[in-house]
């Protein structure tokens, strides 16, 4: 089986949104705090791990993380269709803007913020 495309993935959650009538309660807000809400899980999952601990419990809690991990992609799928926003699209035209904030001439093996380059 061949990786999914993003549009074949975004089809696959709206028709599992769709089957259970879950479409109602879809505002852009309500998706955008199922986001944060996601990711908060992600991160609850490596809270206060630092060094080895955190490289243990990255490999400890893999099944985990990768399903927080597809929580996350899930509501960024039904948030960027209801938006009628192209993923695709959207990475490329950023990742261009933070090639002009972040020159790798300026910012090759540094961590700090474009304000500080
Ligand atoms: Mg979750």
């Amino acid at each position: 089986m061949s990786t999914p495309t993003l549009a074949e993935l975004t089809a696959r959650v709206i028709r599992h949104r769709d089957e259970r009538d879950w479409g109602q309660f879809h505002t852009p807000k309500e998706l955008a705090i199922s986001l944060a809400v996601e990711s908060a899980e992600l991160l609850a999952l490596m809270q206060w791990k630092t060094g080895d601990q955190l490289a243990r419990q990255v490999a400890d809690k893999r099944p985990e993380l990768t399903d927080e991990l597809a929580d996350v992609l899930h509501s960024v799928l039904l948030l960027a269709a209801d938006l009628r926003i192209d993923l695709g699209d959207a990475l490329e035209q950023k990742l261009v803007k933070d090639a002009l904030k972040y020159p790798v001439e300026k910012a090759r093996g540094r961590n700090v913020k474009y304000t500080d380059l």
